[in-house]
């Protein structure tokens, strides 16, 4: 394993009656837990009013039910959080790597033994059906093994030192960072950056996803249990463009990571940029965004492998993936074959209720999210051709059909713009340049994909590929820390790679002693 000691989290075997069953009885057992009565107040390690203000979360299967309520943070608890966050953080970061790397570690073992129960929490409240519940549980439990090994490896570095001089590079903590996370991978993400920001020694001030506090409420335990001091991790409940919008605006913040859709990405990055008078750090912003993924499928291409590859990228949890794959480009000589195979398989996706285990796809996760990509593909039907719209289910939930083009016009909204649905467009190229061509043809960079059995076309299309992340000959999602680090380019992205060796000294300061001896 690289780096050594890195293992990466092994799934649940729910094709294993046993695990099965268990996964099934934590669902039943959890479900009558969630309700209105699950108050999700604003946690900073001391007692505050109450807001007075109070959202509500719901299941997107079942939009009758009520999840939790959850408290809209007020001015007033905003600025405790700061000062508790500030207040903490000093004797925080004089704990060592090793110390807060052994926080890490406990955060990890802490998932571990919720694993069950938290899959059941993101089945309810975020739609996933089971293994994709369980990938995020299993990333957050990787993230957190791997920034504790990378801390641990970042001691003081001796630099180059002539006789009679001692040159050391230290690394020291910036001091609160904001973490804004979205829904979509509603544990694993907050975690990673939380994770790396608190084992670089600073203090964190969470702000979840309003669709996933309920997930987001675990990071907060799991670092409870494994002793990081109070005040070091805040979690700040509330709506983004006002809670959020405040903190990423707080002249006592240093660093925000956030990860989330280009446009808010856009607007914090400008925020971050005005400086107040007196404000001693300028802010340093990691921004990881949004894609328009291609997978390009080449003449002799292994069908096999290529339309299970795509229907998997394309519809896992609904499409709801930053790195899914929405284009799909295919060489003219087997695009007919392609695409009649691809409907097929399409057909025989199970769409339903995610807490059935056989359940393949999901709701998506809101009204407005379903309002927006119905909206998209009723537009999408008058510049491109459908060519497959799967059934709904008779549920009460926020339903969206899974849904492939062809033929797609290509200055529409559909083929320019992140859908983050279970939306595909399949078209047709000349020849391989011309589909390289046509997959880098987006203003994002994220994740790009090729069929191929010819290894001078796989190389050529891994060199002209603007994208973070290249895969060849399978789905171009499920990126795992250490062997996939990922993030983007382009207008996918500002920053290291996640669960990727560079990834921690986003969240420090280098300086350098020189000593006269
Ligand atoms: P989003 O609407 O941008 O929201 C992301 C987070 O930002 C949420 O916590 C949101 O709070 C908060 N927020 C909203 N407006 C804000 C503002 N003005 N100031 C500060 N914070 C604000 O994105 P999303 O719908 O949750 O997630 C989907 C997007 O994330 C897609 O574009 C996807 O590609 C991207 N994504 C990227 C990656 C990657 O690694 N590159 C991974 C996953 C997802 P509320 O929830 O309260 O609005």
């Amino acid at each position: 394993s690289y780096p050594e000691g890195y293992a990466h989290e092994p799934t649940t075997e729910f094709r294993h009656h046993h695990e099965m069953r268990l996964q099934g009885e934590t669902i039943e057992r959890i479900a009558p837990t969630l309700s209105s009565a699950n108050k999700i107040r604003v946690s900073i390690g001391q007692t505050l009013p109450e807001s007075g203000q109070w959202s509500i979360s719901v299941n997107p299967t079942d939009s009758t039910q009520v999840l939790a309520t959850v408290e809209e943070a007020s001015d007033e608890q905003v600025e405790a959080a700061i000062t508790a966050a500030l207040k903490a953080q000093p004797s925080w970061a004089h704990a060592s790597l090793t110390d807060r790397a052994t926080v890490l570690r406990r955060a990890a073992a802490y998932l571990r033994s919720h694993r069950l129960e938290i899959n059941a929490v993101e089945i309810l409240e975020a739609g996933k059906p089971w293994l994709e519940a369980d990938n995020d549980i299993g990333e957050a439990i990787d993230f957190l093994e791997y920034y504790a090994i990378w801390a641990e490896r970042l001691g003081h570095e001796r630099l180059d030192s002539p006789a009679g001089e001692t040159n050391q590079l230290r690394y020291r903590s910036r001091g609160v960072t904001v973490v804004i996370p979205p829904w979509n991978f509603p544990l694993a993400i907050p975690m990673g950056m939380t994770a790396a920001a608190i084992v670089m020694g600073n203090s964190v001030i969470l702000k979840p996803a309003e669709q996933t506090p309920i997930t987001a409420r675990y990071i907060v335990q799991a670092f409870e249990h494994a002793g990081l001091p109070t005040g070091a991790l805040c979690l700040v409940t509330g709506r983004g463009e006002t809670v959020g919008a405040k903190l990423v605006r707080h002249p006592q913040v240093s660093t925000i990571a956030f990860t989330g859709s280009r446009a808010v990405g856009l607007d914090i990055i400008e925020a971050a940029s005005q400086v107040v008078p007196g404000q001693i750090s300028l802010k340093r912003v990691i921004a990881e965004m949004g894609g328009k993924n291609a997978i390009v499928v080449d003449a002799d291409a292994d069908l096999d492998q290529a339309v299970p590859g795509v229907i998997y990228s394309a519809f896992g949890f609904a499409g709801q993936k930053c790195s899914a794959c929405s284009r799909v480009i295919v060489h003219r000589q087997i695009f007919d074959a392609f695409v009649d195979r691809l409907a097929l398989a399409a057909g025989t996706l199970i769409v339903g209720d995610p807490r059935h285990a056989a359940t393949q796809m999901g709701p998506v996760v809101d009204d407005a999210a379903q309002k927006k990509i119905l909206g998209m593909i009723e537009e999408g039907k008058s510049g491109s051709e459908l060519l497959y719209q799967g059934a709904l289910p008779e549920l009460n939930g926020y339903f969206v059909p899974p849904t492939i083009f062809i033929n797609p016009d290509r200055q529409s909204a559909l083929y320019r713009e992140e859908i983050f649905g279970p939306v595909l467009t399949v078209e047709r190229a000349e020849d391989l340049d011309d589909a390289i061509w046509r997959a880098n043809d987006t203003i994002y960079a994220l994740t790009q994909g090729i069929f191929s059995r010819s290894a001078k076309a796989i190389a050529r299309a891994a060199d002209a590929a603007r994208a973070g992340n290249f895969y060849v000959n399978r789905g171009i999602t499920g990126a795992i820390p250490g062997r996939h680090p990922f993030g983007g380019f382009g207008n996918s992205g500002v920053g290291f790679k996640a669960g990727g060796p560079s990834y921690l000294l986003q969240f420090a300061d280098q300086q350098v002693i020189s000593e006269n001896l």
